[in-house]
């Protein structure tokens, strides 16, 4: 029998069936919720420092009045992750969900049994759950649908902040999963034309040798995007620019990929169905997927088609999220 996971909530670890917020919270009245999701390599954390400050920040600009600091917080994610181990195969990593809610509103204060205040959520599941089915994208690569849902700019709704207002990423994705064949992805311009993101991803291209990623500022910037651009292609000898991209310029370059915690990299080989490259994963993609899986003392790519080979387990098949489309 599977041990039922735990969560972190206010204080408590509690059963994962039993971490409910309230109807009257802002979370659901508003979408005024903050989030962060991690991921583990061989059970060791990613990033999580990075995850927290990110957090902070949209708390911050929100205005959350948190009585826990972000030491208090990581901590919480370690002990989180320990407590939820038992309930875990040896060969699964983690993938933390953090979520902070402002709590119930004021005029709902008053009605019992709701807790006040702020609600700090950390929950612990397989990654297997996201990107299992996903390792044959690794070869085949992705299909980038440009939608004719926008980004929200940053001067409206700054998608800085990593929040829980995503319908228009989640309507970007029903858009995607209408396209007529397979392994289509939402890509998302912004209000002048230029690519800004996936519906759960950051996107680059490749043109003479240099790695190019949109200017962070109609977008989530992604803490794999900044491990690619500050430390990855640093370490490959391939240099990194920030610009505007047009979509004519990823027609015209050599690669191109989206990146995202759970899954790292995986290659665009065509946009609109017009192929990218020469239609195959790049040659810069293979190696710095390479030397990602070399950092962490995991093949990336094996792990996940290793999760693929479970067909016993969960399977998101026909659900509309970023990741898998109908
Ligand atoms: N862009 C959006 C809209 C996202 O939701 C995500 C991840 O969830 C990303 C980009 C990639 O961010 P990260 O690399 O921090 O996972």
């Amino acid at each position: 029998m599977t041990r039922e996971r735990k969560v972190y909530m206010n204080g408590k670890f509690i059963k994962e069936s039993d971490a409910k917020i309230s109807i009257f919270d802002s979370a659901l009245m508003f979408g005024d919720m903050v989030f962060e999701m991690t991921r583990s390599f061989n059970k060791k954390h990613f990033k999580l420092k990075e995850h927290i400050e990110r957090l902070f920040t949209g708390l911050k600009i929100l205005r959350y009045d948190l009585s826990i600091t972000k030491e208090e917080l990581y901590d919480i994610c370690i002990e989180t992750a320990r407590q939820n181990e038992p309930a875990f195969e040896k060969d699964d990593e983690h993938r933390l969900m953090i979520d902070v809610s402002r709590g119930v509103l004021g005029i709902y204060e008053d009605i019992d049994g709701i807790h006040n205040g702020p609600n700090i959520i950390v929950a612990d599941f397989p990654l297997k759950w996201t990107v299992k089915g996903m390792s044959k994208l690794y070869k085949s690569g992705i299909n980038n649908v440009v939608t004719s849902q926008r980004v929200i700019p940053s001067h409206l709704m700054d998608p800085k902040i990593k929040n829980r207002s995503r319908l228009f990423y989640l309507m970007a994705n029903i858009e995607a999963s209408l396209f007529k064949g397979e392994n289509n992805w939402a890509l998302m311009l912004d209000p002048d034309g230029f690519i800004a993101e996936g519906s759960g991803d950051n996107f680059f291209i490749i043109k003479d040798g240099v790695l190019i990623s949109p200017e962070g500022r109609n977008m989530l910037r992604g803490i794999t995007r900044q491990y690619i651009m500050e430390e990855l292609a640093p370490r490959l000898n391939i240099p990194v620019k920030e610009k505007n991209i047009e979509l004519f310029d990823a027609y015209e370059a050599d690669e191109a990929f989206i990146c995202a915690t759970p899954f790292c990299m995986i290659p665009v080989t065509s946009i609109n169905s017009v192929k990218i490259g020469n239609g195959k994963p790049g040659e810069l993609f293979k190696s710095l997927i390479k030397e990602w899986s070399s950092m962490v003392g995991i093949d990336i790519i094996k792990q996940v088609e290793n999760w693929n080979k479970d067909s016993s387990k969960k399977s998101t098949k026909n659900k509309v999220t970023p990741y898998k489309f109908k």
